[in-house]
């Protein structure tokens, strides 16, 4: 078991499986001008698979969610899946734009992918189109159906709150989500890389969408749970149906202090937190070909965790395609 000085366990892997992506979400990556990782400095399959079977054995880490960049442009990543669900971990997730998920979803949860997260920011093509600058909406919304068709469940919705942008889709969204039984989650927009610029301008708080909600929904709060990121609210409708959403607000009300998660880049640096910049590299460790590599690499892991700050302060000199968010 891994704590830190706070008492905080790390239950929970976040690994990044490559820095590349198919869209370019105009909070996220800039449109042009990108430069990505060199293909030998990605951890390889074994590489990610040694570090995610030490952290289960011999860590407390019972749940991983894989993203990116876009982690569906892994090559063979049914495969590593597969690898890394044999590792005996409880919960294999992740998180994705589902561009490329039709089709691929039976053999990923047949492989061991336990469910999945889907980034959707907007029900309208057009608007799909100008936010994430490629790509196409019905294949995100294709992604989603498969998913649900695959049972890779509880499938959930992750959309980030834009003003001005798709603040007014907020209960279609909700609507959307309600008819496939599929939990949204409203994310606030946190002012790092290219969202830095106009954060001010574009910044909406979901105490704000939970306020724009209740002039349609009857909203009954969760209890707040230890450990989750998100606060859940049951919507009760006129008609008398329920749905449940979460809102995660990391600028509004940071979770920062209940938070348990590591997170392993797509080039072997471990974070204790989003907003470190830095944190040990495993690669090296993984690559010295030291017979002692385990030991080595567990003092990295407490020291990456040992870093994790008890309240993060935002930056805005990375990206979240790069840190894996
Ligand atoms: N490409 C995958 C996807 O979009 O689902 C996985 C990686 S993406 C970096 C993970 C999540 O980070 C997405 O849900 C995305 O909306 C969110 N994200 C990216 N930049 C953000 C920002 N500036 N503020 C809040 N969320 C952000
Ligand atoms: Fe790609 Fe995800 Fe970033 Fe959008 S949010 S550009 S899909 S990594």
């Amino acid at each position: 078991m891994i704590a830190d000085r706070h008492g905080r366990v790390a239950d929970s892997l976040r690994i990044s499986l490559t820095d590349r992506c198919d869209l370019r979400c105009s909070y996220c990556m800039p449109l042009t001008g990108n430069t990505f990782a060199p293909s030998e400095e990605v951890l390889t399959d074994d590489e990610i698979v040694a570090v995610a079977s030490f952290l289960v054995r011999r860590t407390g880490v019972r749940r991983i969610r894989l993203t990116g960049g876009e982690p569906l442009l892994r090559a063979g990543l049914v495969e590593l899946v597969g690898r890394l669900a044999a590792t005996g971990v409880e919960d294999l997730a992740m998180t994705t734009n589902a561009q490329l998920l039709a089709g691929r979803a039976p053999a990923l949860r047949e492989a061991g992918l336990t469910r999945v997260n889907i980034s959707l920011d907007t029900l309208k093509p057009d608007r799909f189109r100008e936010l994430a600058r490629t790509g196409e909406l019905q294949r995100t919304l294709d992604g989603i159906d498969a998913a649900l068709e695959a049972e890779l469940t509880p499938v959930k919705i992750n959309t980030v709150l834009i003003r001005g942008v798709n603040d007014d889709e907020i209960v279609d969204l909700v609507r959307y989500c309600a008819g496939r039984k599929i939990e949204l989650r409203f994310l606030e927009l946190m002012a790092i890389g290219e969202s830095a610029a106009d954060h001010d301008a574009r910044y909406m708080s979901t105490t704000e969408a939970i306020d724009r909600l209740s002039e349609r929904f009857r909203l009954v709060p969760h209890d707040f749970v230890a450990g989750e990121t998100s606060r859940r609210y049951t919507l009760s409708n006129g008609d008398g149906t329920k749905h449940t959403i979460g809102l995660i607000s990391p600028v509004s009300d940071s979770f920062c202090s209940s938070c348990r998660r590591l997170r392993l880049g797509a080039t072997g640096m471990l974070r204790g937190c989003l907003m470190n910049c830095d944190g040990p590299d495993l690669r090296s460790i993984l690559r010295s070909g030291d017979p002692e590599w385990e030991t080595r690499l567990e003092a990295k892991v407490s020291e990456a965790f040992h870093q994790k700050p008890w309240l993060s302060e935002m930056t805005t000199a990375v990206t979240m395609h790069r840190l894996g968010g």
